[in-house]
């Protein structure tokens, strides 16, 4: 049994009885793997990679540490304003990818649906409900939520704002994508700010805002570089990395932190190796523990994911002067609202970016836009020239069961492209 089963364990034995001592547990099991990402990071993975482990990792634990400074969010909440009024956001992809990697989803999808939750929900707000409701995780300070991109939003948010008696703040944003909806957002950004402030007893500086959606504006510009230039490069990665760049992509944009990954992420791209194998863009979540997965892509010469589509939701087009409107585009022109049609068009813009000779997209169990989209998007990829394999599974609970199906469909696809490069 490894280190990460058996902590899932005592955490499972301890909830029950009491919760207290089951999250004391899982902060010492956090906080030992902080330490090791600090003083022996995997030797395989590029210097930003490594930063990046260690900022998520303390992205995670500051709810467990300081519960009464975090927000929960949804992961499109555009953040900048919660970071100036100094909360820490988190969001169920986020956390729960925690909680599975530490083997405690099975039990906390239990806690949930004893509680009336439904089966077909998404199993990353399963995770999160059942962690909030078995009182492994504290009130947050307030909880911000948009109705970008699920309807599990909805659901989870409101029982989590009523579960904890804690203020709660919703972003409604229009599906049509027009100057119309971002003035309607804008609006509500401004009522945001209100509300963090009375909510914290902050004020959140207008000047200091504007500078941190510049650096927003800065770091999604050389987050798209770095894809941009990973095209004929050899960028060695595991499962998780292009999955963490996608969250703190969304719930640290605008931070210092996130700014110097990007940076060091330039750097590693210019000082890589020439391509190696095959590029892999990666539709949605990634189930970093499925072992046919690992078996094909973790740090393997033949083949590499190149990049996460959550990592690459929204563009550098907007103006920080106005940051209240940048932040209400944002999320307007969020690639995940409106039709598939554009989710799909910013798939395969990104996809050439990184040079991916493939596209998977990933049907995470019960996400129901993007089983949906499935086929219509496999065909739109197929007719810009990129080859897509559609494949089922559950980026969080792994006992859904499909470990056999993954590995001869991913198989069979490798060998596909690799016999479609030997005939160019
Ligand atoms: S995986 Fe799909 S259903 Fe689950 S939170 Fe993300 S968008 Fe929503």
């Amino acid at each position: 049994m490894s280190a990460a089963e058996k902590l899932g364990k005592i955490v499972e034995n301890r909830l029950g009885s009491d919760p207290d001592k089951a999250r004391g547990w899982l902060r010492a099991g956090w906080e030992a793997e902080n330490v090791l990402f600090h003083i022996a990071p995997h030797r395989e993975l590029l210097p930003a990679d490594r930063y990046l482990q260690q900022l998520m990792m303390g992205t995670m634990l500051a709810p467990l540490r300081h519960p009464e400074e975090s927000a929960m969010v949804s992961i499109f909440v555009p953040c900048e304003l919660l970071q100036e009024a100094e909360l820490i956001p988190y969001s169920p992809e986020a956390f729960s990818c925690y909680l599975s990697a530490s083997f405690c989803e099975s039990c906390l999808i239990q806690k949930a649906e004893e509680t009336g939750i439904s089966d077909t929900l998404c199993s990353y707000h399963r995770t999160f409900l059942g962690a909030a409701e078995s009182g492994l995780l504290k009130a947050p300070k307030c909880v911000v939520y948009t109705n970008v991109t699920c309807d599990a939003n909805l659901l989870t948010f409101r029982r989590m704002a009523e579960h904890y008696g804690v203020p709660s703040f919703y972003l409604e944003v229009p599906m049509t994508v027009s100057e119309a909806s971002v003035d309607f957002v804008e609006k509500q950004m401004r009522d945001l700010k209100s509300f963090l402030e009375r909510t914290t007893g902050k004020t959140i500086s207008e000047s200091a805002l504007c500078d941190r959606v510049a650096r927003s504006k800065l770091s999604l510009e050389t987050f798209r570089l770095v894809q941009q230039k990973k095209a004929d490069k050899y960028i060695p990665t595991d499962l998780v990395t292009p999955f963490y760049s996608a969250l703190t992509g969304n719930l640290l944009l605008g931070s210092p932190e996130e700014e110097k990954y990007v940076e060091m992420a330039l750097g590693d791209v210019q000082r890589a190796e020439k391509k190696k194998g095959k590029h892999i863009y990666w539709m949605h979540t990634i189930p970093f523990y499925s072992d046919a997965v690992k078996e094909k892509f973790l740090f393997q010469e033949e083949a590499q994911i190149v990049g996460d589509e959550l990592s690459q939701v929204c563009t550098a087009d907007f103006d920080p002067e106005n940051p209240y409107r940048a932040m209400a585009k944002r999320l307007v022109t969020n690639a995940m609202n409106g039709p598939s049609r554009r989710r799909i068009d910013n798939g395969i813009r990104n996809a050439k970016d990184a040079g991916a000779d493939g596209v998977i997209w990933f049907n995470h169990w019960g996400c129901k836009h993007t089983l949906g989209t499935a086929e219509i998007a496999r065909r739109r990829f197929e007719e810009a020239g990129i080859p897509a394999l559609v494949i089922d599974g559950d980026g969080c609970d792994r006992s859904k069961e499909g470990e056999g199906q993954i590995s001869t469909r991913i198989g069979a696809f490798l060998e596909m492209l690799d016999r479609k490069e030997g005939r160019a």
